[in-house]
């Protein structure tokens, strides 16, 4: 094999078997392939895509590349949710407890930043002590011991998808649907899931900016679900705006953890439970939709989610005082406002500007080397369709370097917009 030949076959839009793909990545592994030449396979599948059966032939190398597990000796249905990327999306740090608590088995591998989004794996491990990178074993006794682990790709699973999210990250090879389909659904199969629910994000902080292109990515997504076996529902959510009130580090496992008290807030709540329904219904927890919600809603309310919670962090090494004390940690050592410069309504929020601005903050990495603030993010005081007056606040951005603070400012200048219109953001999309 020659890797510049296959790199050249799919640069000119030629299709790939699986025997090319399987030597590629494993040479890759082994580090024959050096980054340069799977950097220039990656852009030219961003360029030229892949057909149905490259895609799932990039599902079963990637997944093959590392242990599957086995979760069928386990009595209760088994199942996970992942989302296409979003900016200010911390509901699998909500719904994996919940579940738990329901009654479903969670064994959930998530990623770190991604892009312009922010990752589940270096917002956990901003909890003092909380491990992310657990063997399989440890991983296979925490699910059947307390129902629920959320941890990395580690180098027994999924170590194609490890190497090239991390690769993908900083060569602009993100927005590619073969190459999220490979990266999410090798981690899911991997898991030994029986359900699955995919929260596709559209619109200006999605990788897929308009609902046609998520329903093609959430189309072939289900279509691999399917080939291997795992019910798999999809729900399309919006990114025309950031998820919550926050986005960061820290500040998001603040809002995680008043979410799992009862006081999150609304839209993150919301797209929660319509995730959560999915695989509750699936799991024959609840017959219909809206008992499945109500189900959810009671699990926050007696405290049960977060117990699960608390009992989830103990176990990978953090400790409940700091999770009640949370506002006592990473205290930011900058903050910055940025204020309305005319009265109006919020019409618009440029979602893919403000998860720069968090990268830029200190939560991303421009270079695969790069370490996380746990300190930065950004609070909103204001969202699309909030009246506001001149010189209010809209939003506060913070973190404990003050060069990275001020590079910040101008993004987040350019993110709102303003006017007369009373604009109705619509959060879940049929
Ligand atoms: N989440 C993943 O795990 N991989 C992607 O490529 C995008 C979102």
């Amino acid at each position: 094999m020659i890797p510049s030949e296959i790199i050249k076959q799919k640069r000119n839009g030629g299709e790939i078997s699986h025997t090319q793909i399987k030597d590629f990545i494993y040479d890759y592994l082994s580090g024959e392939i050096p980054e340069y030449q799977m950097s220039a396979l990656l852009m030219a599948i961003f360029f030229k895509g892949m057909t149905d059966s490259e895609i799932s032939a990039l599902v079963d190398v990637m997944l093959n590349s590392g242990e599957r597990m086995d979760f069928a000796h386990h009595n209760n249905y088994v199942a996970d949710k992942h989302s296409t990327g979003g900016v200010g999306d911390k509901v699998s740090i909500i719904l994996g407890p919940l579940l738990a608590a329901a009654g479903i088995a969670i064994p959930m591998l998530s990623g770190r930043s991604l892009g312009h989004t922010g990752g589940t794996l270096d917002k956990l491990e901003t909890i003092p002590g909380f491990k992310v990178e657990i063997d399989l074993d440890g991983f296979r006794k925490q699910v059947d011991s307390i129902g629920i682990a959320m941890i990395g790709q580690t180098k027994e699973i999924c170590p194609a998808d490890r190497r090239m999210y991390a690769l993908r990250d900083v060569t602009g090879t993100v927005e590619s649907i073969p190459l999220i389909c490979g990266s999410i659904m090798s981690k899911k199969i991997a898991e030994g899931i029986q359900g699955l629910v995919l929260d596709v994000k559209t619109g200006n902080g999605a990788f897929m900016k308009n609902i046609d292109d998520a329903r093609k990515l959430g189309n072939t997504l289900k279509m691999i679900g399917k080939s291997f076996n795992i019910n798999t529902d999809v729900v399309y959510t919006s990114m025309d705006q950031p998820l919550g009130n926050t986005t960061g580090l820290w500040c998001e496992v603040q809002e995680s953890i008043e979410g799992l008290k009862g006081n999150g807030p609304n839209d993150t709540m919301q797209v929660t439970f319509e995730l959560g329904a999915k695989l509750v219904v699936q799991a024959g927890l609840s017959k219909t939709h809206s008992e499945a919600i109500a189900l959810q809603e009671q699990l926050i309310t007696n405290g049960k989610a977060y117990k699960k919670f608390i009992e989830m962090v103990e176990y990978q090494g953090g400790n409940s005082r700091d999770i009640d004390n949370y506002s006592d940690l990473h205290q930011p050592r900058y903050t910055n406002e940025l204020k309305a410069e005319k009265s109006g309504y919020v019409q618009s929020m440029d979602t893919y500007k403000i998860g720069l601005a968090t990268i830029e903050l200190g939560c991303g990495r421009k270079k695969t080397t790069d370490i996380v603030d746990p300190t930065a993010g950004i609070q909103f005081d204001n969202k699309i369709g909030d009246k506001v007056n001149k010189g209010d606040i809209l939003l506060k951005f913070f973190n404990s370097d003050s060069k990275k603070l001020f590079a910040t400012e101008a993004l987040l200048k350019e993110s709102f917009q303003i006017g007369n219109k009373k604009i109705e953001h619509i959060l879940i999309l049929d």
